[in-house]
C-alpha cells in the first residue's frame, strides 16, 4: 500500500479506464474463484456497494436479455446486505428496516433455515430446509416467475445471529433458480476467503452462483475495499450486446482503487499462503466443542452455533419458552468476558464471535474461560 501511494495513489476507473493493480487483481480473484466461474470483477469501497452493485447489475442482465419485467428481489428473513437502500430492503431485520420505511419497492423476504427457532414447529434441519424451499417455490409462483431478478443470501448468515442452513439449502435454492431463470446472488462478504472453514461459502455448500458480493477479508480491513463478481452467463449477456443496454452506468469514484486494489494482492498472497480456511476449520471444531460445554454448564445459553470460526450463542431468561434474556444480563456477560480479556460482540440477545482466521488452540480455550465467566456473571443479574 506504501508503495502503491508513492506510485498511482489514485485513478478513475470509472469511464473505460483502469490501473495495473486493479487489472492484476481481476486476474487473481479470476483464480482464486475458478470453481464458482466468477470472471469479470466489479470493484467497490465494501460491503454495502459490492450488494448494491450486483442488485442493479441483476436487474439490468434481464433488461439485455429483453425480460425487463424481472425487477424483483427474494432473500432470506434475518439475512443482513449492508446498509444501502437496495441492500437494505433485502435485508431481513426489522432494525435496519424501519426507521427507513418505504424501502425499495419489489422485495421479499421469506423464512430462513434457522433450527432454534422458525414457524415451522421443528428443529430437524434437513426438514426446515426443505419447508423454505416450499415458500420460496411459493413465493415465485405468487409473484410470477417472470417478475424476479434475483435471489439473494448469504452462505451463512452472519450478523442475523450466525444461522448455518443444513447442506442441502443453498444448492436447492441454486436449483430452485435456475428453474426459474432468477439469478442467485452469493453474499460472501464475510464468508470469502476462509471464514467458514472452507474457501469460499459456496464452496462449502458447492454452488456457483451468477454473482458474488464480498469485502472485508479481501484487505483484512487495511483499506475499504470489495468486489462484486460476476459469472460467465452474466457477462455474456452484457458483453454481446450491441444495442447499448449492455453499457454499465453505475460506478463509484473509488471504484478499483490502486491502493485498495494493492492491499487485496497483498492480503489475498498472505491468505493463500497460510491456508487460513484450515486453520479456520481446525479451530472453529474446538470452538463449537467448547460452546457445547458452555452450554451444559450455563442455563442461560438457549443454543451454540456456528461452522469456521463463525459463531453464536444465544442467551435466553427461559430454555422451554426460550425468551431472550434481559438487557443487563447480556451487558454483564460482555463486561466480565471483557475484563478476563476477550471483546465479544453482542446482537440482540446473541453473542457473536469472529475471532481472526490465525487464531490459535491457546486463543480459543482463552475465549471459552472468558466466555465462561461472563455467562456465570450473566446468570447472576
Ligand atoms: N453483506 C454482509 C453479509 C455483511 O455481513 C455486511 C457487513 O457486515 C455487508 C453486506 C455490508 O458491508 P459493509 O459494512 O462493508 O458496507
Amino acid at each position: 500500500m506504501t508503495e502503491q501511494l508513492a506510485e498511482l495513489p489514485y485513478y478513475s476507473a470509472f469511464r473505460g479506464t483502469t490501473n495495473d493493480k486493479a487489472v492484476e487483481l481481476s486476474y487473481e480473484l479470476n483464480q482464486w474463484f475458478k470453481p464458482e466461474g466468477m470472471v469479470r470483477s466489479f470493484f467497490t469501497s465494501g460491503g454495502s456497494d459490492s450488494v448494491e452493485t450486483c442488485l442493479r447489475l441483476a436487474r439490468q442482465y434481464h433488461k439485455v436479455r429483453g425480460e425487463g419485467e424481472r425487477t424483483k428481489f427474494i432473500s432470506l428473513k434475518k439475512g443482513y446486505h449492508g446498509t444501502h437502500f437496495g441492500g437494505a430492503s433485502v435485508n431481513g431485520n426489522a432494525n435496519f428496516r424501519r426507521n427507513y420505511e418505504p424501502m425499495l419497492a419489489g422485495c421479499f423476504q421469506i423464512a430462513a433455515p434457522w433450527t432454534y427457532r422458525n414457524p415451522f414447529g421443528t428443529d430437524n434441519a434437513e426438514e426446515i430446509a426443505n419447508r423454505c424451499i416450499a415458500m420460496l417455490e411459493d413465493e415465485i409462483a405468487f409473484q410470477g416467475a417472470d417478475t424476479i431478478a434475483a435471489m439473494i443470501m448469504e452462505p451463512v448468515l452472519g450478523a442475523g445471529g450466525v444461522i448455518v442452513p443444513h447442506k442441502s439449502f443453498m444448492p436447492m435454492v441454486r436449483e430452485v433458480c435456475d428453474k426459474h431463470g432468477i439469478l442467485l446472488i452469493a453474499d460472501e462478504v464475510i464468508t470469502a476467503f476462509g471464514r467458514t472453514g472452507d474457501v469460499h461459502g459456496s464452496r462449502l455448500w458447492g454452488v456457483a452462483p451468477d454473482m458474488m458480493c464480498t469485502a472485508k477479508a479481501i484487505t483484512n480491513s487495511y483499506f475499504p475495499f470489495g468486489a462484486a463478481m460476476m459469472g460467465e452467463k452474466v457477462v455474456d449477456a452484457f458483453e454481446s450486446n450491441k444495442d447499448g443496454l449492455g453499457n454499465i452506468g453505475h460506478g463509484y469514484t473509488y471504484s478499483a482503487h490502486p491502493v485498495g486494489c494493492a492491499a487485496a494482492l497483498a492480503t489475498l498472497a498472505e491468505i493463500k499462503k497460510a491456508k487460513v480456511w484450515e486453520n479456520a476449520k481446525a479451530r472453529g471444531i474446538e470452538l463449537q466443542n467448547g460452546l457445547a460445554q458452555l452450554k451444559e454448564k450455563h442455563q442461560i445459553v438457549g443454543d451454540t452455533r456456528g461452522i469456521g470460526l463463525m459463531a453464536a450463542i444465544e442467551l435466553v431468561d427461559d430454555r422451554p419458552t426460550k425468551t431472550p434474556a434481559s438487557k443487563p444480563a447480556i451487558a454483564a456477560a460482555f463486561d466480565a468476558a471483557y475484563e478476563a480479556g476477550v471483546t465479544i460482540r453482542v446482537s440482540g440477545n446473541n453473542i457473536i464471535l469472529s475471532p481472526p482466521l490465525v487464531i490459535t488452540a491457546d486463543d480459543v480455550t482463552r475465549m471459552i474461560g472468558a466466555l465462561d465467566k461472563g455467562l456465570s456473571a450473566a446468570a447472576g443479574v
